[in-house]
């Protein structure tokens, strides 16, 4: 129907739909796009404007430090404000468009990995994942993946008992940095619909709860004026940090068995990147021509991503774990960023066919565990602008964390070097893998998701175990966070919750 700036509503304005969505991210505005043209009044209720102004950004200002046992903390303070953009379209205004589903070994209960195990599975995912896909225009992620029929882009010869597989990734063109024309049509286009209403600037301050369910929503403008929302349903979708906020802030929502901002998850990441500090990792492979990955033409300098699969989890006693080999230089003739020619002669030897072996970069991300003293909580000695207390992020590595990283990089330099297909060098100490990591922007596990209330914070539905009128949507909700980049799983479960949404309403079309 419209989307209006709530600074020029009358002030104490009162706001009233069938189903408000907090956030209007890429989670909330899929979720508006699913119920649009339906008979549900849907409202998003959305803290920025059209476009990034600093203001608006400065709300998400907190603190943070990462940890890891035997590396020195690294200072985060940062972090809160450039992981995430605060308007309309949320860190869609930002992000690299990048998306894979979730593997099903990240579904599974591993008994060697803690709080392992999703309510789903990833065969019940799949379609959701279909229409995830659809909604981004790009080609969908079939459980069994037909091999590419160019012979110059099959996969490295692995041996398949290894259980190394090649992990292709898809890119999107909605996203505000990829292609602004078109991301600002998939960001406002759905508000003509007639049973929608975006309000902007419109700041959730605290969620109202009587008994078990939802009563209202407190908001304010940072231009001064105050106003209420009031809806039979409410879904929270303001990020994997800021969903922990807004709960704890309304008189800790949700967190009652204390478990609201625990197993804080982002990845375990190395980089050999340009960094002088990881001069010789460098890894060769037998294939000059990349192989399947990206769709063709989109794979800027990728080459391929190698994922471990089950087979080589359950062997290794490890997690999730892909390496992507990318050219260090933009021809691939030249010698990779940091390589040495003694390390290049020793990483191409006994490589088959030597003289089509290509040398290559990578980067390696594995699973960060959950961990519930990884965490986000508030800081109530320091405020915004409007009031509410600040985040502080506790990022902590355990020792299975960076174990697993170096046992997944041996375990792949094994499986290539056997296979004859490619030949691997790392020379990282643990103890400086903390700063060479690189920060993913991925906010999860936070409102973990779990059938038994003692153990998460929302049920399989995504229903808040404590209120029967309030979902969670976004990656705080995953119990483990895989390898893959979250935001097709965040678009595919909102996907699932639509469906619940409209049987639950009898707004199924
Ligand atoms: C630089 C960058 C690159 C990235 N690249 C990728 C990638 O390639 N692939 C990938 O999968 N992911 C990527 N990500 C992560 C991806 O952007 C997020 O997973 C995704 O955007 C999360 O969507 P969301 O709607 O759950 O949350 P958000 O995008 O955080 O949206 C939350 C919305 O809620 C609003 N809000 C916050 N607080 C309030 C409040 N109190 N009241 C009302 N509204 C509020 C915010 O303004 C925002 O619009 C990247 C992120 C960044 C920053």
């Amino acid at each position: 129907m419209a989307i209006i700036d709530a600074r020029t509503l009358p002030d104490a304005s009162r706001i009233e739909a069938d189903l408000m969505i907090i956030g209007g991210g890429m989670a909330g505005i899929a979720l508006a796009k699913e119920l649009a043209g339906g008979p549900l009044k849907v409202v998003i209720l959305e803290s920025g404007g059209l476009e990034i102004d600093m203001e608006n950004q400065a709300l998400y200002a907190g603190s943070g430090v990462q940890r890891a046992p035997g590396n020195p903390d690294r200072p985060f303070d940062d972090y809160p404000v450039q992981s995430r953009i605060r308007a309309l379209g949320g860190s869609g205004m930002v992000w690299g468009g990048k998306c894979a589903p979730l593997d099903p070994a990240d579904f599974a209960e591993r008994a060697w990995i803690p709080h392992s195990g999703w309510p789903i599975t990833r065969e019940q995912m799949q379609p959701y994942y279909d229409r995830a896909c659809d909604l981004l225009e790009i080609p969908r992620f079939p459980l069994e993946r037909p091999k590419p029929a160019e012979p110059e882009r099959q996969p490295l010869a692995l041996d398949p008992a290894d259980g190394f597989f090649p992990a292709p990734r898809e890119f999107s063109r909605f996203s505000g940095g990829v292609d602004k024309t078109a991301f600002d049509a998939f960001r406002t286009q759905f508000a003509d619909a007639p049973n929608i209403t975006v309000y902007l600037q419109a700041n959730v301050l605290k969620i109202r709860r009587e008994g078990d369910r939802i009563t209202g929503l407190d908001l304010a403008c940072l231009s001064g004026k105050r106003h209420t929302a009031k809806a039979a349903r409410y879904v929270l979708a303001v990020g994997g940090i800021e969903n922990v906020r807004l709960l704890l802030a309304s008189d800790s929502l949700g967190n009652r068995e204390d478990l609201v901002g625990r197993f804080f998850q982002g990845h375990v990441t190395y980089s050999n990147d340009g960094d002088s500090q990881t001069e010789g990792s460098v890894v060769a492979v037998s294939r000059a021509a990349p192989m399947e990955l990206y769709a063709p033409g989109k794979g800027r300098m990728a080459h391929c991503v190698i994922g471990a699969g089950l087979k080589a989890q359950t062997r290794m006693k490890t997690g999730n774990f892909t390496a992507t080999l990318f050219r260090a230089t933009p021809s691939g003739t030249e010698t990779p960023v940091g390589a040495d020619t003694q390390t290049i002669r020793q990483a191409s030897g006994r490589v088959a066919g030597q003289d089509q072996a290509q040398l290559l970069g990578y980067f390696a991300m594995a699973e960060h565990f959950p961990n519930p003293d990884s965490r986000v909580t508030l800081d109530p000695e320091h405020k915004d602008p409007l009031g509410l207390p600040r985040v502080s992020l506790t990022w902590t590595y355990g020792e299975k964390d960076h174990a697993d990283l170096e046992l997944s990089v041996t375990g792949l330099a094994d499986a290539l070097g056997a296979s004859g297909e490619g030949r691997m060098c790392w020379s990282i100490e643990r103890s400086k893998l903390l700063a060479l990591s690189s920060a993913s922007r991925h906010h999860m596990g936070t409102t973990r998701m779990h059938a038994d209330p003692k153990k998460g914070v929302v049920d399989p539905d995504l229903r808040l175990h404590e209120a029967k009128n309030l979902y969670v949507a976004g990656s705080s909700v995953f119990p483990t966070s895989g390898i893959a980049n979250p935001t097709l799983t965040i678009l595919a479960l909102v996907m699932r919750l639509a469906d619940h949404l409209k049987r639950e309403t009898g707004a199924a079309r």
